[in-house]
C-alpha cells in the first residue's frame, strides 16, 4: 500500500504553522491513542500513521527534506524500508509527555514521585569545634506528617481508593509494538490513588507547614564543605510519601592562628633573628588548647619547618590525628634603639672580616659571571 502524504495524514495544508501541525496531531492522537481505542487494529495503525507524520512535520529539517523529497527523503536509513528512518523514541516520548502530561485537566503537576523535598540547613563552626566535635541544635520550618489523617490526605472515616485508571501504579504504558510509552497517570496525578474526602487538615496533602527541631552530633574532624546527611529528617512526603532528607552543610571558620589543609594545621612564627642566630625554646600553642615547646636551635634559617606529630586535627571517623607544621618566620628590624645600632654596626664590621659561606660563594659565581659576559 501506498504511503499517504503526511500533510493529508494530519489533514493540514503545505502552509501549515508549526501550531496547526500541533494541534492536528494532538486531536488525531486522543483520538486514536491505544488506551482509548484498547486493541482496535485499525486505530492503532492510524495512531502509528500520524505520529509517524507528527515526527516529521515537526522538525524543521526533516519537513524541509520530505517537502522537498517526499518519502524518499527517509527510506533506507535505517528504518529497512519501512520510511521511519532515524526513527527516535526518545524524542517520542517527549511529545506524549508534552500532549497527555495535562491530560483530563489535571494541570501540569505531573509528578512521578510523592517523596518530600530534601532540605538544606547550612551550619559554621569554629576551627575548635571541629577539633573536638559538637553537638548542635537544629531549629527550621518543613512539612510535618498530618496529625489529623496520619498523612493520607483522607479525611477521617474516608479512606484513599486505589486508582482505578493505573491500578495504584500512578502510570500507564503503552505498547506501539516497537516502543513502549510510559506516562503518569491523568487520573491521580501518579499518586496511584485518588481521595474520596480530602482532610481539612492539610487539604489532602497529608502534611502541614511547621517547625522542626533535631539535635545532630557533628563528628571531630568535620572539614569545611563536608555534608551530613540526616535520613527522613527532611519535608513530609505528599499523601503519605516517605520524607526527604535534611542536609547539614558545615562550613568551618577561618581561624585567626592555625590554617588548615586537610587533617594538618600550619602557621608561621615570627621569630627574631638573634634568636635565629643564637637558637632558643619558645612555647606554642597547638589546636586542643594548650602549648607545645619546640626548641629552635642555632642557626636557624628562615622558612625552616618544624613539625609536631599528631597535633593536628583529627581524621574523621578514625582515632588518628594529623600534623603542626611551625615555620620559621624571622624579622628583620625595622627600627633600631641607638644601642641596638651600634652593636650591629659592630657586628658588621666584623662579619665582612669572616663573611657568611652562602654569602662568599654567590659572590664568587658572580664574579665569573661578569667576567664572562
Ligand atoms: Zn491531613
Ligand atoms: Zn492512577
Amino acid at each position: 500500500m501506498a504511503k499517504r502524504d503526511y500533510y493529508d495524514v494530519l489533514g493540514v495544508s503545505k502552509s501549515a504553522s508549526k501550531d496547526e501541525i500541533k494541534k492536528a496531531y494532538r486531536k488525531l492522537a486522543l483520538k486514536y491513542h491505544p488506551d482509548k481505542t484498547k486493541g482496535d487494529k485499525s486505530s492503532e495503525e492510524k495512531f502509528k500513521e500520524a505520529s509517524e507524520a507528527y515526527h516529521v512535520l515537526s522538525d524543521e529539517k526533516r519537513k524541509n527534506n520530505y517537502d522537498q523529497f517526499g518519502h524518499a527523503a527517509f527510506e533506507g536509513a535505517g528504518g529497512g524500508g519501512q520510511g521511519f528512518g532515524g526513527f527516535d523514541t526518545s524524542s517520542f516520548s517527549d511529545i506524549f509527555e508534552d500532549f497527555f502530561g495535562d491530560f483530563g485537566g489535571g494541570g501540569s503537576s505531573r509528578r512521578s514521585s510523592n517523596r518530600g523535598n530534601d532540605l538544606r540547613y547550612d551550619v559554621n563552626i569554629s576551627l575548635e569545634e571541629a577539633y573536638k566535635g559538637l553537638e548542635k541544635n537544629v531549629q527550621y520550618t518543613t512539612y510535618k506528617r498530618c496529625n489529623s489523617c496520619s498523612g493520607s490526605g483522607a479525611a477521617k472515616g474516608s479512606k484513599p481508593i486505589k486508582c482505578n485508571y493505573c491500578a495504584g501504579r500512578g502510570k500507564v504504558r503503552t505498547n506501539q509494538g516497537f516502543f513502549t510509552i510510559q506516562q503518569t497517570c491523568p487520573q491521580c496525578s501518579g499518586y496511584g490513588e485518588t481521595i474520596g474526602s480530602p482532610c481539612k487538615n492539610c487539604n489532602g496533602n497529608g502534611k502541614t507547614q511547621g517547625s522542626e527541631n533535631v539535635t545532630v552530633k557533628i563528628p571531630k574532624g568535620v572539614d569545611d564543605g563536608t555534608r551530613i546527611r540526616l535520613s527522613g529528617k527532611g519535608e513530609a512526603g505528599t499523601k503519605g510519601g516517605t520524607s526527604g532528607d535534611l542536609y547539614l552543610f558545615i562550613s568551618v571558620d577561618n581561624h585567626n592562628i592555625f590554617k588548615r589543609s586537610e587533617e594538618n594545621l600550619f602557621y608561621e612564627l615570627p621569630i627574631s633573628f638573634s634568636d635565629a642566630a643564637l637558637g632558643t625554646t619558645v612555647e606554642v600553642p597547638s589546636i586542643d588548647g594548650g602549648k607545645s615547646k619546640i626548641k629552635i636551635p642555632s642557626g636557624t634559617q628562615h622558612g625552616k619547618q618544624f613539625r609536631l606529630r599528631g597535633k593536628g586535627m583529627p581524621i574523621l571517623r578514625r582515632s588518628l590525628f594529623g600534623d603542626l607544621y611551625i615555620r620559621v618566620d624571622t624579622q628583620v628590624p625595622t627600627s633600631l634603639s641607638k644601642r641596638q645600632k651600634e652593636i650591629l654596626e659592630e657586628f658588621n664590621e666584623i662579619e665582612t672580616n669572616k663573611p657568611d659561606p652562602a654569602i662568599k660563594s654567590f659572590f664568587e659565581k658572580a664574579k665569573k659571571f661578569w667576567k664572562k659576559s
